[in-house]
């Protein structure tokens, strides 16, 4: 069965569209979610696009401020201030990455705990590991969202995630732990990664290289989640991290790109913004 990701989400920001009714009624305002793009990087503008249309979709407002390549930390970090200040403004996302002058980190430091729709400040991540309230990382939720759809019970299964960034991989990794399944973290120097992938129930692949999970690493009946977002070679066009039609029979879940992970990430964000006007207004 194929997780429908675009399906899923447009069914999740319906259902959060209802709740921005009940909360406007409730609180006098809708939820905020700022985005700040540096630059002019094709991917981020259209990733950005989605984040903003999506809160369209919602019912939220949105305030995108864009800051040309040549911008300066200080000025992006002013921004970053302004719009922590801003009471209106329950979430701050800077779309990454960021021109090479502009310290990554110091920036995602920069933004307010309480406004941290991304999960990636220092605070939210140690709150994870510590298992504390805190706003999870998109993608790794979307992807529980989208095994939670399987109607599988990931207690105790074996689950295999296959890349460990920050942003994906290691909080993916402490999902499906709190989710009680027993996690394996792969990555670029895990010895016979065929070995290791065909024993997982849940196969969550986050590389960011094209194809590379095949039929012959997968184990039958495995739920299989594609993080992957990739350019074909050849075609030019996007495919995910898994040989789509050569895993998708030998799968009993797979999901597919575009179309899967993608659309419940922004869907996430969504989420988590209704998370922290929540948490705002309650506090
Ligand atoms: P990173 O490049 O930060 O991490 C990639 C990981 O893959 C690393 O941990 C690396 O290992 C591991 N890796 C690289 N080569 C191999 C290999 N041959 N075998 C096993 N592991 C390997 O990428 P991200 O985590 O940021 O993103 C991963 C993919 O997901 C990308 O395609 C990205 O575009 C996509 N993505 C999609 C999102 C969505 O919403 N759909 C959101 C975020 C990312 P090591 O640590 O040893 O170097």
């Amino acid at each position: 069965m194929i997780i429908d990701g675009k399906l899923l989400s447009a069914k999740l920001k319906a259902q959060m569209a209802e709740q921005v009714v009940a909360l406007k009624e409730q609180y006098g305002r809708v939820p905020s979610l700022a985005v700040i793009l540096v630059g002019e990087n094709p991917a981020s503008q259209s990733y950005v696009r989605g984040k903003i249309k999506a809160c369209a979709e919602c019912g939220f407002e949105s305030i995108l401020t864009t800051m040309p390549e040549s911008v300066s930390e200080q000025e992006l970090l002013a921004e970053i201030a302004k719009l922590n200040a801003d009471e209106r403004v329950d979430g701050v996302l800077v779309q990454l990455p960021l021109p090479r002058h502009i310290n990554e980190e110091k920036v995602i430091d920069a933004i307010a705990l309480e406004k941290d729709v991304d999960g990636f400040h220092p605070d939210n991540v140690a709150n994870l590991w510590l298992g504390k309230p805190c706003i999870k990382p998109c993608t790794p939720k979307g992807v529980m969202r989208m095994i939670e759809e399987c109607g599988f019970d990931v207690a105790g299964c074996n689950a295999v995630v296959v890349g460990r960034s920050n942003i994906v991989g290691k909080p993916m990794a402490k999902l499906l732990l709190d989710a009680n399944a027993t996690v394996t973290i792969a990555h670029s120097r895990t010895k016979n990664l065929a070995e290791v992938t065909s024993k997982a129930d849940i196969l969550i692949a986050a590389v960011g290289r094209a194809r590379m999970i095949t039929a012959e690493m997968v184990k039958e009946g495995a739920i299989v989640i594609d993080v992957g977002v990739n350019r074909d070679a050849e075609t030019g066009k996007l495919c995910g991290d898994v040989d789509f039609e050569g895993v998708r029979d030998k799968a009993a879940h797979i999901t597919p790109v575009p179309g899967g992970v993608g659309p419940m990430t922004i869907t996430m964000l969504m989420q988590n913004t209704i998370e922290c006007f929540l948490n705002r207004q309650n506090k």
